[in-house]
């Protein structure tokens, strides 16, 4: 992780930890689609132990392309959870998939004023 993913990191955090809420329902909605979508990527996070799943690449803005992503945080996997996934599945892409699917809300998906770049919620 380079210190500027830690400084962008640090600030997402402070903005969604400050944030309106969203209902928890409205949450969960929005994630679901994020587990669905495909410019969605899920990134270890080493101290941590889980995954980190993204809006597009980590913390990379790319609002100006064809298939606009923000790089925000939308969900995590524990790390109990990415163990047993690993554990199940071999290969990258099999965990990532599976990933998806055991993602909880997070960051972006939690405030209640944010919106998807590509209109999907
Ligand atoms: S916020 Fe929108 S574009 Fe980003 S991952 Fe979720 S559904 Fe996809």
């Amino acid at each position: 992780m380079r210190i500027s993913d830690i400084w962008h990191t640090i600030q997402g955090a402070g903005k969604y930890l400050a944030c309106p809420r969203a209902d928890d329902a409205v949450a969960w909605e929005r994630m679901q689609k994020c587990a669905r979508c495909p410019s969605l990527t899920v990134r270890r996070i080493p101290i941590v132990g889980g995954a980190g799943v993204y809006c597009g690449e980590a913390l990379e803005n790319r609002l100006k392309d064809p298939a606009p992503t923000c790089g925000c945080l939308v969900g995590a996997v524990d790390k109990h959870a990415l163990r047993r996934i690993e554990e199940r599945h071999g290969a990258p892409d099999e965990v990532r998939a599976a990933a998806r699917g055991a993602m909880l809300p997070g960051g972006k998906v939690t405030c209640a004023g944010e919106v998807c770049p590509q209109g999907k919620w």
